[in-house]
Order: C-alpha cells, then sequence, then structure tokens
C-alpha cells in the first residue's frame, strides 16, 4: 500500500502509467485530495469506479495522529504528532495577518548539536517521511477547513535540519507548491538551514522560487564553533561562498536568523562583526527572541535587543524584530515534544 503523501504529481503520474491507469488522474486525485480535502477515494466522482477500486486497493491517504493540541491565548496552535512508529514530532499554527502560517519538522530529533535548542537535545532518530511532512500541513487544513481558512505559508523551521533530509524536503516543497493541489506559493515558503553548505549550492539550482533562511546567530568562527558544531564542517568563510553562488544563481534575498541570547552574541562587539559579515549583501537579519527551553541561556533583555537592532539599522542592514507567539504555550522549537516525552517517561536527560 502506498500512502498516497508521499509522492509528488510526477511520481504519482509515473506509478499510475505502470499501472495501465490514465496519467490525468493523478492530478484528479491530487485536486481532491489537497484542494477540496476529500480524503475517501470513493467520494471522487469523477474518477469511476472501476478506477476507485484500483486506488483503494493500492493507495491510502493517511494522516498523522493527533496526541495533544495546545491553543495559546494569541491564536497560535501547537500540535503534537504520534507517528507510527511511536515517534513524536510537532508542528506549530501561526494565524498572521497575511493568512495562516504552518511551521514543519523535518526530522526526528536533530544531529546537529546547537547548544541553545531544545531539539538537538536528543539526537535524530530519523528523517521524517515525504507524507510525515505533508501531513502536517493536510491535517490542520482539515480544522482550519472548518472555518473556511486553509493553510497559506509553510516555513520549514520545526524539528529537525531540512537540508540533512533533502531529497524529502524537496518532495515535499513540490508537493505543497503544486499549484491544483495545496497551492502554497514558493514565496511563501521558507526553510531554514543551520547552513549545510554544498546543500545551500545544490538548493540554488532547485526550479521553485523558495525563500532561504540562514540560521546565523553568530558572527565570528570562534563563537559559532562553541555553540553550532557544524560550523565545524562548514565555517563562516565556506557558508559565505555558498550563499555568494546561491545569490548569483538565484538573485533571492537571504534571511539570517539571529536569536538574541544574553551576554552570548548581543554586545556591541558582536552587532559590529555581524554588520562586517553581510554589508553589501541582499539580505536581512531576523532578530529572534530566545525561548528559555530549560538550558542554560538567557535571553537578551529588551535594552540589548533595543541597542544591536539600532546599531544594525543605523549602519544600513535591513533588520526586523520577530513577534513573539505561542509563547504561553511552549510554541518553541521541540519544546512540546520534550516535555510528553518527559511525562511519558520517554526521555533521559
Ligand atoms: N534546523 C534548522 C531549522 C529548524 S530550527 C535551523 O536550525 O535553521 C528553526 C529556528 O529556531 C532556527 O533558526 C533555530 O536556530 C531556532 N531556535 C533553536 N532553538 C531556539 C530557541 N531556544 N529559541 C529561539 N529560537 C531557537
Ligand atoms: Fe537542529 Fe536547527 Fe536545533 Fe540546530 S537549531 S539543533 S540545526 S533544529
Amino acid at each position: 500500500m502506498y500512502n498516497i503523501y508521499d509522492y509528488p504529481i510526477e511520481e504519482l503520474e509515473e506509478i499510475l502509467v505502470n499501472d495501465g491507469q490514465k496519467k490525468f488522474r493523478a492530478t484528479q486525485v491530487f485536486e481532491w485530495i489537497y484542494r477540496q480535502g476529500i480524503k475517501d477515494f470513493s467520494k471522487m466522482t469523477n474518477i469511476g469506479n472501476a478506477n476507485i477500486e484500483y486506488f483503494q486497493t493500492h493507495f491510502e491517504i493517511k494522516e498523522l495522529e493527533v496526541i495533544k493540541l495546545q491553543i495559546s491565548s494569541d491564536g497560535t496552535r501547537k500540535y503534537l504528532f504520534r507517528l507510527d512508529d511511536g515517534h513524536l514530532v510537532e508542528t506549530v499554527l501561526m494565524k498572521q495577518e497575511y493568512g495562516y502560517s504552518v511551521c514543519v519538522s523535518s526530522q526526528v530529533g536533530c544531529n546537529m548539536g546547537c547548544a541553545f535548542c531544545a531539539s538537538g537535545l536528543l539526537k535524530k532518530q530519523r528523517n521524517l517521511k515525504v507524507s510525515e511532512m505533508v501531513s502536517q500541513v493536510t491535517k490542520i487544513n482539515e480544522d482550519l477547513k472548518e472555518i473556511g481558512e486553509r493553510v497559506s505559508h509553510v516555513v520549514v523551521m520545526g524539528i529537525g535540519e531540512p537540508f540533512d533530509n533533502y531529497d524529502n524536503l524537496l518532495k515535499f516543497l513540490k508537493i505543497i507548491n503544486y499549484a491544483k493541489g495545496l497551492e502554497i506559493g514558493s514565496r511563501h515558503i521558507t526553510v531554514s538551514t543551520s547552513g549545510l553548505a554544498p546543500k545551500i549550492i545544490e538548493f540554488a539550482s532547485f526550479p521553485l522560487q523558495i525563500n532561504l533562511a540562514i540560521s546565523l546567530h553568530f558572527a565570528s568562527d570562534e563563537k559559532r564553533n562553541k555553540y553550532m558544531p557544524v560550523n565545524k564542517a562548514y565555517n563562516l568563510n565556506t557558508l559565505f561562498e555558498a550563499l555568494d553562488v546561491y545569490y548569483k544563481m538565484t538573485n533571492r534575498r537571504i534571511t539570517f536568523e539571529y536569536i538574541m541570547l544574553d551576554g552570548i552574541n548581543d554586545s556591541i562587539t558582536d552587532a559590529y562583526d555581524l554588520i562586517k559579515l553581510i554589508r553589501g549583501m541582499n539580505a536581512y537579519v531576523n532578530l529572534i527572541p530566545m525561548n528559555e527551553t530549560g538550558s542554560k541561556f538567557r535571553r537578551s533583555s529588551q535594552e540589548n535587543v533595543k541597542r544591536f537592532f539600532d546599531i544594525l539599522s543605523k549602519n544600513g542592514i535591513n533588520v526586523i524584530l520577530r513577534k513573539e507567539q505561542g509563547h504561553d504555550i511552549d510554541a518553541a522549537c521541540g519544546q512540546l515534544r520534550v516535555k510528553t516525552m518527559k511525562e511519558n517517561n520517554q526521555w533521559k536527560d
């Protein structure tokens, strides 16, 4: 049995053609599932009874199981999903002025080991399947459908390093972008990476105009090495060379994410190091309030954030301060999962 959510349209077409089915049935089925939210082949009235039977015997439309849903006072919703093998992943839905944005996880755990991140506390258990990424969007769409809405934006910024699950990531992106399906515009999709330089170069040739965000957080190799082990494999020089290639090939503006960590990366010197590093690039900096996930790190004071912001801004850097959402429901990278695992005694400190 294939889970239909594992296949981009061209792969589904190939399976159908190999099975002696008409190629265009793939588009019909995509329209039903992704556009109409119909998850039952027998309700797909235009595909014909014989074909309904074919689909029923070969494919399932299988969603993830929601085991916990937390709703914040600001409307942010945090879903905890259980996968078939018992692993847990989380997804956050945020209501924005411009629509509904979903923060998707790409792996169970993460191997990058960033010191400030709860997801890195548990090593990667495995990559998420394409269907497990897709269902984070389609399952949430079921809820939004009830209020006549749908997911309009996707950020791949949940648990995991998306570029460490590269092939599945690309399939996922194709599926959610497909015009006769979920139709989430490529400019409404952002992928965030901790800086896997070779994959950044590869991603430059991916035909969709997806936004790229780099989790920079530190503007010197010395600091980045200390808190983000990925920097030992791909240091700032290598990372920025890759970004240069990426920019030359795509002409797309790059986002730098910078978590404000008290006494660690929020000084005046840090601000000038950052300016030196990115000045002249077509980029902007997203300053992120830290979520204190039980780690030894603390968020920067408001004064330090303001000082940092002002220095960047006065030096011609495009900078924005990320608004905090879902603070009351642990809507941070990896938090809910860790908490539930602790409750279930699945967590070993
Ligand atoms: N692995 C990818 C994507 C998932 S992490 C990456 O690192 O880019 C998504 C974002 O959350 C990253 O920018 C990450 O650095 C940030 N993040 C991790 N821990 C955080 C914390 N405790 N508070 C705020 N942001 C955090
Ligand atoms: Fe992994 Fe991203 Fe967390 Fe680093 S910040 S440990 S790359 S999920």
